[in-house]
């Protein structure tokens, strides 16, 4: 059974090892066991599932997925936390920890090592300074992945999930709804982690979708309107796009496309749903 996630026994592993927290890695442990529950549950993790986890810090979400999961494998960056792993993680034989950065592996290569290819569930609480950069890895690369369920700064959170008419919506949220069913499983405050981040946070679960929602010519063609159209958030979409020196289309070939789809020439880019932002890029795309 689990014996870490509560205060008492994580402050007992911390201080036998002397371990210090390192800002830098975004190091806030799970001290809550009814949060790391739900996060399981969310996570929807078999015996037949290999789950990928990053970051284990000291083991605490780890114990509860070798419980529940067939094989996982860890990811740690910080070297200081191996010792740690080794003896919090030493009752469960279907563990693996790897001393690596997320960011530099090739997770291709570990989803064919570790589950024979068969898709990967992904669990973590995440390090928050590279949250964006983790899930449009695992969203946008070809390694095969199943679902995502992640702890990550609330805002972010919403970002993900919502679309057109908030202030939260935006490059983010497009980029995640096209590959991604997102669903926000929990919110979770600061009093829940040692030490306490200062911001929210909240659990959100990406199910990848088996294609795209829209059908778009040139996804990449697509990512750099929405990007350029985001970038310029007070401007009307005809300005954002005519300023950004990244697309090859004059403001006449932009007036036309923004025409041609049914839009009205003020209109802003925070208002088009990734449906018009694929329509938009189908219809520039005879420009390029
Ligand atoms: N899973 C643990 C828990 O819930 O208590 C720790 C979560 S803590 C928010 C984030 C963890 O990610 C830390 O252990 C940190 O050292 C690790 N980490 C930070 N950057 C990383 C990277 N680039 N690759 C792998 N692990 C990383």
């Amino acid at each position: 059974m689990p014996t870490l996630g509560n205060p008492k026994n994580t402050i007992g592993i911390i201080q036998k090892y002397n371990f210090m927290f390192q800002k830098k890695f975004g190091q806030n442990f799970l001290i809550d066991t009814h949060v790391l529950d739900k996060i399981i549950r969310a996570a929807e993790v078999t015996k037949e599932d290999c789950v990928l986890e990053i970051g284990p810090g000291i083991g605490t979400m780890t114990q509860y997925l070798a419980e529940s999961a067939g094989r996982v494998v860890a990811v740690e960056i910080d070297a200081n936390l191996i010792p740690i792993l080794e003896e919090t993680l030493a009752d469960y034989e279907n563990v693996t920890v790897l001393n690596a950065d997320i960011l530099k592996l090739d997770i291709m290569e570990l989803a064919r090592e570790y589950g024979g290819g068969r898709p990967l569930k992904v669990v973590a609480n995440l390090p928050y300074y590279i949250t964006t950069p983790i899930i449009m890895t695992l969203l946008e690369g070809e390694a095969p992945v199943d679902n995502i369920t992640v702890m990550v700064q609330k805002e972010v959170a919403d970002r993900m999930q919502t679309g057109p008419g908030s202030k939260d919506y935006g490059a983010l949220s497009l980029a995640v709804q096209y590959y991604a069913e997102p669903y926000i499983v929990a919110n979770v405050p600061p009093n829940c982690f040692m030490p306490r981040p200062a911001v929210g946070s909240a659990v959100i679960r990406l199910r990848k979708l088996p294609q795209p929602p829209v059908a778009v010519k040139d996804a990449g063609l697509m990512f750099r309107l929405i990007r350029a159209s985001f970038n310029q958030r007070r401007k009307t979409l005809l300005n954002g796009l005519g300023n950004a020196a990244e697309l090859p289309f004059s403001r006449e070939e932009i007036a036309a496309a923004i025409k041609a789809c049914g839009l009205e020439p003020a209109v802003r880019g925070e208002t088009l749903s990734l449906g018009q932002f694929a329509q938009l890029a189908d219809t520039l795309a005879g420009n390029v």
